[in-house]
């Protein structure tokens, strides 16, 4: 059975997760963007918090930590850990967790910021990516540069594709339109788009979403096949400039 995953809207377009096991009572936090909705989401089930996973120092991803860690074990970056809340276990690419009693890889997915993580459940098939593979996007290049965030990409696309994409925003509409400009030839992409429209239209979260979804349809996962190099006028170039071509393009649209 895979674990209890809740997607928490927080602010006005941030996403928290939690995760629980109900075999023995232990809950999990992916993000803190603010304390208010995710209280009132473990109170409303009666949970209490082990673990804060942190994908990076944002205050939109960590302002929620110190009123909510109350005993749970906080955990982050060690490579950003001057400039996270106080953590309990300070980890890097490589190191295996156990959370709500599954094992959990982290990768080093940097771009957006230097140090963001993701963490994989492979059991359940989640990946909490918050601000580096995102829901027909990818985070703005605030730190790194394209190229780390191409690589950071690729990571995470050779992950199982039925796995769930758990992102850090609601920002999947948006994504959409600017999709659309640059890939109009994906059939795809005009249908995913379509139905974006439509579930945000319901009031509905886009997020998790498919990785499979995600390579078929998010452009900057599609750095690197002749349709989109193509559609750019870049044949041939190498993925990564196609990829940076993409990300400036958003930067602008
Ligand atoms: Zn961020
Ligand atoms: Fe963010």
């Amino acid at each position: 059975m895979p674990l209890d995953l809740v997607t928490i809207p927080c602010r006005s377009d941030n996403y928290a997760y939690l995760l629980h096991d109900s075999a023995t009572s232990r809950t999990a936090l992916v993000d803190a963007p603010e304390a208010g909705p995710i209280a009132a989401a473990l109170q409303d089930r009666g949970w209490a918090l082990s673990d804060i996973l942190l994908t990076h120092h944002h205050d939109d991803h960590v302002e929620g930590v110190a009123a909510l860690r109350d005993g749970a074990r906080v955990i982050g970056a060690a490579a950003d850990a001057h400039r996270l809340p106080p953590l309990d276990l300070a980890v890097a690419e490589g190191d295996a967790l156990t959370i709500c009693g599954e094992p959990v890889a982290v990768l080093d997915v940097s771009g957006h910021t230097l140090g963001h993580l993701a963490f994989h459940f492979p059991q359940s098939g989640y990946a909490f990516t918050a601000d580096s593979l995102m829901a027909l996007g990818c985070g703005r290049l605030f730190e790194g540069s394209a190229p780390q965030m191409w690589d950071s990409l690729k990571k995470l696309r050779a992950l199982p594709p039925d796995t769930l994409i758990c992102s850090g925003h609601e920002y999947t509409a948006a994504n959409a339109a600017f999709a659309l400009s640059v890939d109009a030839g994906n059939a795809a992409l005009v249908s995913r788009a379509a139905a974006v429209e439509a579930a945000r239209a319901r009031g509905e979260p886009t997020v998790p979403s498919r990785l499979s979804e995600e390579i078929a349809t998010n452009p900057f996962l599609r750095a690197d096949t002749p349709l989109m190099a193509r559609q750019l006028g870049m044949e041939g170039a190498d993925p990564a400039e196609v990829f940076a071509e993409i990300r400036s393009r958003k930067d602008r649209f």
